[in-house]
C-alpha cells in the first residue's frame, strides 16, 4: 500500500547523545532516530561537528570534501563527516572550523549565523549525496529556519519538491530571537519580517521559532499537556496567538527515554546493578552515593535527588523559599546541576549549612547523574513549566519515586499517589506555591515510612513503559500527516 511505504527522514538537531549534550534535546535526538529505524524507516541525522566531538573516538569518516555553501552574499565552506548512533542510523557531521571549533556548544554572539550555516550546509549536503528525504524533522530554534527556506528560497527547487517539514518545540522559552541581519545571512531578506495582527514584535525582530511554527507542515511539542498549555497566554511565551492559528497542525507527542542506555540492570556507572526483581540490592547504590557525596551513610534516611539545569523554569525559586524547612526534616538531599549563578549560591549555601545532609555538585556529570537516579529514594522536579521532562521518567525507570509539580509532561507521566485506591506512581502538587511543594515533600516522606507502599510505588515506576516504542509510532503518523498536508498544498498551488 503506497500510504504505508517506508519513509526517508532527516533529523536536524544542535545536539545529540552520545556526541554533545546540554539537556533533554540531546537525549531525544539520540534516541528517537533509533526507535523510528526499528519501525523500518530510513532515518538519518545531521548535527554540527563541534570541536569537542572527537573524530577518532567516534570513528568519523569524511564522506564529502569541502564544498561551498551560500551565506549572506558570499559563501562558506563545509565538509561532511559520517558517524552513526546505531548500525543503520547514519549521522552526518557538518564541519567548519570557524563556526564549530570552540569549547562549548552554544552561547556565542554569532549563534544565529552558526546554526543557519549548519542548516544550509545540511540541505546542500543532501543534494550532493543525492539522498532526498520525504521528511526533514527540525528541532528547536537552531533548525527552525529550514521550514522557512522550504517555503521560500527552496520552494522551486525540484530536489525538495516533495519534502515535508516537521518542527518540534522542545521548549518555547528558547525562541532564537535576533535582528534583521539574520534575514540577510539566511538569504531571505527580500521576504522581510513576519506579520501577525496580535504579535507586533514579529514585525521588528526575527524570531526563528515563530518561523518554524509558521512554515512547518506539521508542528509538535513533547507532551500532550504542554501542547495545550502553550495555546494560553500564561504558557505561550508570547507566541500563543500564532500557535492558536496553527492549532490544526499542532500535536503533542511525549518523549520517550532510551531503555537500552537507561537500564539499571546494565548501567556501567552504578555500584550495583538491579532490576525490579532484585530491588533489595538497590540500597548498595544509595550507600555508595552517600559515601561519594559525603552524606551520612544511613540506608533508612530518605534521600532526595535533583538533577537539572538550575534555572527559574525548574521551580528553584519556590524551593529556595522553603529549603531550610525542608532540610530541617529527617532527610538528605543531593543536587547535580549547573545554570544561574543565583542558584549556584543558593545550593552552595545549604551544602555548607547542612554537612552530611545536603550535597551539591555544580557541574555537568553524566556518570554521577546515573548514580543519583539509582541511589536516591525520591527525585524532585517542582517546575514552573515543563514541556516534557526526562528526569522524572529516568528516575522512575531506576526506582526513584518522583515528586513533581503537575504541569506539562510531568502531569502526563506522574500521577499523584492515592493510598485509598492504590493509584498513582509519585507525588504531585498543582499550585505553584512553596507550601504546596513543602507539603508534598512531607507527604512523600510519610509514605516512605511504609515499606510495602514504597515498594509498590517503585515497582509501578520501574514497570511503566516510558520507552520510545509508542511515541516513535506517533511520530511516523505525524510524518505521514505532514506529507499529506504538503501534497494537498502543492496541489492547491497548481490549481
Ligand atoms: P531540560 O531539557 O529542560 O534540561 P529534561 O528533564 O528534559 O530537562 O532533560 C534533562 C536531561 O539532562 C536529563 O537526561 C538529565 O539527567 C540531564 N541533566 C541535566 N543536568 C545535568 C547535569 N548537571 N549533569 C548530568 N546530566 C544532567
Amino acid at each position: 500500500m503506497e500510504e504505508r511505504r517506508h519513509l526517508k527522514i532527516l533529523l536536524l538537531s544542535a545536539e545529540a547523545v552520545p556526541f554533545a549534550k546540554t539537556g533533554g534535546l540531546a537525549d531525544v535526538a539520540g534516541s528517537l532516530p533509533k526507535a523510528v529505524r526499528v519501525l523500518g524507516h530510513d532515518v538519518r541525522m545531521a548535527m554540527p561537528r563541534y570541536g569537542r566531538i572527537d573524530p577518532v573516538k567516534f570513528q568519523l569518516q569524511e564522506i564529502l570534501p569541502a564544498f561551498t555553501v551560500p551565506m549572506d552574499k558570499q559563501t562558506e565552506e563545509a565538509a561532511v563527516l559520517q558517524g552513526s548512533i546505531a548500525p543503520d542510523v547514519p549521522v552526518y557531521f557538518i564541519e567548519n572550523a570557524k563556526y564549530y571549533d570552540r569549547d562549548g556548544i552554544y552561547m556565542y554572539p554569532d549563534d544565529a549565523e552558526r546554526f543557519i550555516f549548519f542548516c544550509r550546509s545540511a540541505l546542500e549536503m543532501l543534494k550532493r549525496l543525492g539522498w532526498c528525504p520525504d521528511i526533514i524533522h527540525c528541532h528547536d530554534w537552531h533548525t527552525a529556519i529550514v521550514p522557512n527556506w522550504l517555503k521560500t528560497i527552496y520552494s522551486d527547487d525540484p530536489f525538495f519538491a516533495h519534502t515535508a517539514s516537521i518542527y518540534t518545540i522542545h521548549n518555547l522559552a528558547y525562541q532564537g530571537i535576533f535582528g534583521y541581519r539574520v534575514l540577510e545571512i539566511a538569504g531571505i531578506a527580500e521576504y522581510g519580517f513576519m506579520y501577525h495582527p496580535e504579535m507586533a514584535d514579529l514585525a521588528e525582530v526575527v524570531d526563528l521559532m515563530a518561523r518554524g511554527i509558521y512554515f512547518a507542515d506539521a508542528i509538535n511539542t513533547v507532551s500532550e499537556r504542554y501542547a495545550q498549555e502553550i495555546l494560553t497566554p500564561e504558557y505561550g511565551e508570547k507566541l500563543d496567538p500564532l500557535l492558536r492559528q496553527r492549532q490544526d497542525r499542532l500535536y503533542g507527542i511525549l518523549n520517550g527515554i532510551d531503555y537500552e542506555v537507561m537500564n539499571p540492570a546494565t548501567d556501567k556507572y552504578i555500584a550495583q546493578n538491579y532490576d525490579v526483581h532484585s530491588l533489595d540490592q538497590r540500597v548498595q547504590n544509595k550507600l555508595a552515593l552517600q559515601r561519594e557525596a559525603k552524606l551520612t551513610e544511613n540506608a533508612s534516611t530518605p534521600l532526595i535527588g535533583i538533577i537539572s539545569r538550575l534555572t527559574d523554569q525548574k521551580g528553584f525559586d519556590i524551593l529556595g523559599d522553603v529549603l531550610d524547612h525542608v532540610l530541617d526534616l529527617d532527610l538528605q538531599l543531593v543536587v547535580l546541576g549547573t545554570g544561574d549563578p543565583h542558584y549556584h549560591e543558593m545550593f552552595s549555601r545549604i551544602a555548607q549549612a547542612y554537612p552530611g545532609k545536603a550535597a551539591v555538585f555544580l557541574t555537568f556529570n553524566a556518570a554521577l547523574a546515573q548514580k543519583i537516579y539509582a541511589g536516591t529514594d525520591m527525585f524532585l522536579m517542582p517546575s514552573r513549566f515543563e514541556p516534557c521532562g526526562l528526569g522524572q521518567m529516568i528516575a522512575m525507570r531506576y526506582g526513584s519515586v518522583p515528586i513533581v509539580r503537575a504541569i506539562g509532561g510531568l502531569a502526563d507521566t506522574v500521577h499523584d499517589w492515592d493510598p485509598r485506591g492504590g493509584e498513582g506512581n509519585g507525588f504531585s502538587f498543582t499550585l505553584y506555591d512553596r507550601w504546596a511543594l513543602f507539603a508534598t515533600i512531607v507527604r512523600a516522606l510519610e509514605n516512605y515510612k511504609y515499606q510495602e507502599t514504597w515498594h509498590k510505588l517503585q515497582v509501578k515506576g520501574m514497570t511503566a513503559d516510558f520507552s520510545w516504542d509508542a511515541s516513535a509510532k506517533k511520530y511516523v503518523e505525524l510524518y505521514r500527516r505532514a506529507l499529506a498536508v504538503r501534497g494537498e498544498e502543492a496541489q492547491a498551488a497548481e490549481q
